[in-house]
């Protein structure tokens, strides 16, 4: 569920119109429901009320800091993976004993800015990293808190580069090397490792691998126990589904029955690092349709955004439900699936402006038909969107609208071409 839907033919957010938004900041524009953000961060918290747990929301996955403020001001804790994320997280307000930063090339500095800021827990990905922690920790004459990441070496069954927790990726230490760094580490006197952390990756859409992955670290902890070591949390990292297509992925609540139960037994403090199951949908990319193009046997809607925009498709193969934010009743779509077979609709490759073939968001896509100036809306694009935007082909990055009801507010305006400039020299 989200809070963009569609009302006499028009796309709403909440209670204002794209179009009215879209009108008065231009396209191309992110445009975001907050409720939707504080509702997936609510459910997440009853999901697991029963127990203690800290969510640590994902910065990387939408980083606004007014964004960042509103969901610090529900309680949310903060995952980071650098220094940049840590600033922006300080900047929104939030509470730093609740930041946990992952991450497998940490650089002195980061990790120094870190120490001072007394984040959580540093979130280990190998003996070297922590080697260097307790280094600097020591010179600092400070102490912080650390979680080794494990492998658990579970196939969350999604794509390749978004895979994390399986043996051969370069994240977190084997299950079975981690007694070792344990029993060589846990005591030193600056760093107190006193928990675990894994993250499988990005996209599962069973709750399957997380029960499997959760029951070894499980073994793992009762092991790390009886050879007299402190574990007082399990950070069972994020990538919990996201409704790219409705009513595709589970529930916080379905991921909590198999969670829940496993965690009480073991008597840890739980952490979640969900990033795109609170922002994915609650986020759309509004473009509007510069020419249509006919080439060979295919239609081609050449719109305003580009790859720079919005790098899901062409980096993950990611799938985007597109639609007109204004259509005729009869194209009103009921759900946000690959092929709505919607009769009267045309096959079109939605591409993007940019030189580059991989610069597309559809292909072969059934689409009511479009003319020039339509203004399409890119769903689902709240995470992993403006984040991994880019200045290619010196294109200034899109503005972030962020609606609450009836009102709207730009949270980050659009950049000029002097921003662009600016930091260069002559
Ligand atoms: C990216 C990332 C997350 C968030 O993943 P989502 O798929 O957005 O939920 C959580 N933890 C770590 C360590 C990550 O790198």
């Amino acid at each position: 569920m989200d809070g963009f839907k569609y009302k006499d033919g028009r796309l709403y957010a909440e209670d204002i119109s794209i179009q009215s938004i879209i009108d008065k900041v231009g396209t191309p524009a992110y445009i975001y429901c907050k409720n939707t953000f504080l509702d997936h961060l609510k459910k997440i918290q009853q999901a697991y009320s029963e127990i203690d747990t800290t969510i640590c929301y994902s910065v990387k996955a939408c980083g606004n800091i007014n964004i960042l403020r509103h969901l610090a001001q529900m309680g949310s804790g903060f995952d980071i993976v650098s220094g940049g994320e840590l600033f922006r997280v300080q900047q929104a307000g939030g509470d730093m004993s609740k930041v946990v930063y992952a991450g497998v090339g940490k650089t002195d500095a980061e990790i120094k800015n870190a120490l001072d800021a007394r984040i959580g827990y540093f979130n280990i990905e190998s003996e070297a990293e922590l080697e260097n922690l307790i280094k600097i920790a020591k010179e600092k004459n400070t102490t912080a808190k650390a979680a080794l990441r494990v492998n658990p070496d579970v196939d969350p069954k999604t794509h390749t580069f978004i895979t994390t927790g399986k043996k051969e990726s370069k994240f977190g230490v084997d299950i079975e090397r981690a007694q070792k760094v344990f029993a060589d580490y846990a005591d030193n006197g600056s760093v107190k490792l006193c928990a675990l952390h894994v993250h499988l990756g990005s996209g599962g859409n069973t709750i399957d691998p997380y029960v499997e992955a959760l029951e070894k670290t499980a073994n793992l902890v009762e092991k790390l126990r009886e050879n007299g070591h402190t574990i007082e949390a399990v950070d069972l990292g994020g990538g919990y589904g996201a409704d790219y297509e409705t009513g595709y992925s589970p529930s916080a609540k379905e991921y909590a029955v198999g969670i829940v139960p496993i965690i009480k037994k073991l008597d840890v403090k739980l952490i979640l690092e969900p990033g795109k199951s609170i922002a994915a949908n609650a986020g759309i990319l509004a473009t509007q349709v510069q020419y249509i193009k006919k080439g060979g046997t295919k239609e081609f809607a050449i719109v305003d955004a580009g790859m720079n925009d919005l790098l899901r498709p062409p980096l993950y193969d990611a799938f985007h439900f597109i639609w007109p934010a204004k259509v005729e009743k009869n194209f009103v779509p009921e759900k946000r699936t690959k092929d709505l077979d919607i009769s009267g609709c045309t096959k079109y490759d939605v591409v993007g402006p940019i030189c580059e073939g991989s610069d597309f968001f559809a292909k072969n896509r059934l689409l009511p038909p479009l003319k020039r100036g339509d203004l399409l809306c890119i769903f689902t694009a709240g995470a992993y969107g403006h984040t991994m935007g880019s200045n290619y082909n010196a294109r200034p990055m899109l503005p972030e609208i962020l609606v609450d009801g009836d009102k709207f507010q730009v949270i980050r305006r659009r950049q000029t071409y002097e921003d662009l400039v600016a930091p260069e020299q002559i």
